[in-house]
């Protein structure tokens, strides 16, 4: 076999778009919880590809699945159903609140699937302008157009303006501003319950039981983005099921296929319909390999072994981070659930998020920031306990930095 082109960070700066700045090593091979770059440095993995790799990396039931599949059958398109994808739906249908799935490839996609199918019920309704959409700052929900104009950031959506109307930002977990915002106009609420991006700040469950009861009341859909709480992130299946508040809509991607690019959008039979042949769509949505390795990851974290372990890994984690910060002081609060884990750091260490996790590399540690005053850890759901110590001896290497 002929060798393969040889390539360093460098070439990131001399080919890449450079709407990333990734760290100046590359990673090549994973196994569990620990990865290699380049040059056989080993590093513990908190990051997790950003709340994705929920089995953490090369996990035999994802690789069997894929391979498996890898032989059979890649892609059909829409105009031919699959046996995987069928498979896959029946899992979540029978595992959650909804009763139909959309298939798409990403999280982005799925809450723009969202969003369109509410303004569809809006204006199926016969309502005269039942298009307005509430949505919250600080919450991230992709970066298509319509997706970063729901975001409550506008650094990701000024820039290209004129951007879809109808939607109105308020502040989060606070459910008078929500009130005076949701009317007989308003056609979807979409909310994360816990905002990941954004700093990982959980919803308060009475602001989500008020977005419900609003919602009813006006006709509006309350869509639950779970693309970064869904799939026993948080030690539930899914996030809304721990706050015994139900959606008309959930989102989910990130770790529904465990590393391979997978997204759905999940609803029920009274609003699926307003979906009618062609109003929307997809090439590669619900293709078989993508379903097969999401099928395989889904029944593998649907057990109360998994679910429960991601509980406890949470207690963990935790006590070991609090006795890091008794001695260093450099968190404030450190928040989240299951495996969604956000260190705020104190106000004389305010923006200093990202010099961390650059140390935390340094001192091989994959690592992750929420803003640039969180640190946050997604680990793989089934991360080993003796590669938490590992990680949190090296973050503490790196705090030890922080600190001169
Ligand atoms: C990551 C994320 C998205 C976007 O998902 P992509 O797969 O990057 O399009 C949307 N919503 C939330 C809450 C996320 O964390």
């Amino acid at each position: 076999m002929e060798q393969p082109i040889s390539v360093t960070r460098s070439n990131f700066n001399d080919w890449m778009v450079p709407v990333f700045a990734p760290a100046n090593f590359i990673p090549v091979r994973g196994e569990g919880s620990r990865i290699w770059d380049q040059e056989n440095k080993e590093y513990i993995d908190f990051a997790g590809g950003i709340a994705v790799n929920a089995l953490g990396h090369a996990h035999p039931v994802a690789v069997n699945a894929l391979t498996e599949q890898a032989t059979k059958l890649w892609h059909v398109g829409n105009g031919y159903t699959n046996e995987p994808v069928l498979r896959l739906a029946k899992q979540l249908t029978e595992n959650t609140f909804a009763d139909k799935v959309f298939f798409c490839n990403s999280g982005a996609e799925a809450n723009e699937a969202a969003l369109k199918l509410a303004r569809k019920v809006g204006l199926d309704s016969g309502v005269a302008g039942k298009s307005g959409i509430v949505a919250f700052n600080n919450a991230f929900h992709g970066r298509t157009l319509f997706t970063v104009s729901a975001g409550g950031q506008p650094k990701y959506s000024q820039d290209f303006a004129p951007l879809p109307n109808g939607i109105n930002h308020v502040a989060f977990n606070d459910l008078e501003a929500a009130k005076a915002a949701i009317n007989e106009q308003t056609c979807a609420v979409i909310v994360e319950p816990i905002q990941g991006e954004g700093g990982v700040i959980p919803a308060d469950i009475e602001f989500l039981k008020g977005l419900r009861a609003l919602c009813d009341e006006f006709g509006a859909l309350l869509i639950f983005d779970e693309v970064q709480t869904g799939v026993g992130r948080t030690g539930s299946l899914y996030a809304y099921m721990n706050s015994g508040v139900t959606p008309d809509i959930l989102t989910t991607a990130k770790a529904l296929g465990g590393g391979f690019p997978v997204g759905a959008m999940l609803t029920t039979d009274k609003f699926a319909p307003h979906f009618s042949v062609g109003t929307h769509g997809t090439t590669y949505g619900g293709n078989p390999l993508a379903s097969a390795v999401a099928g395989a990851v889904f029944e593998f974290i649907n057990t109360p072994e998994v679910l429960e372990g991601v509980k406890h890994r949470h207690q963990y984690f935790l006590d070991a981070l609090k006795t890091l910060n008794a001695e260093y002081q450099v968190f404030d609060e450190i928040r989240g659930q299951g495996l969604l884990i956000g260190c705020v750091l104190k106000a004389e260490y305010a923006g200093k998020a990202k010099d961390i996790t650059t140390w935390a590399g340094e001192e091989g540690l994959l690592a992750l920031i929420a803003g640039p005053n969180v640190v946050r850890f997604t680990p793989s759901l089934i991360i080993p306990e003796q590669d938490i110590d590992e990680g949190i001896a090296r973050l503490k290497r790196a705090l030890a930095k922080l600190a001169k």
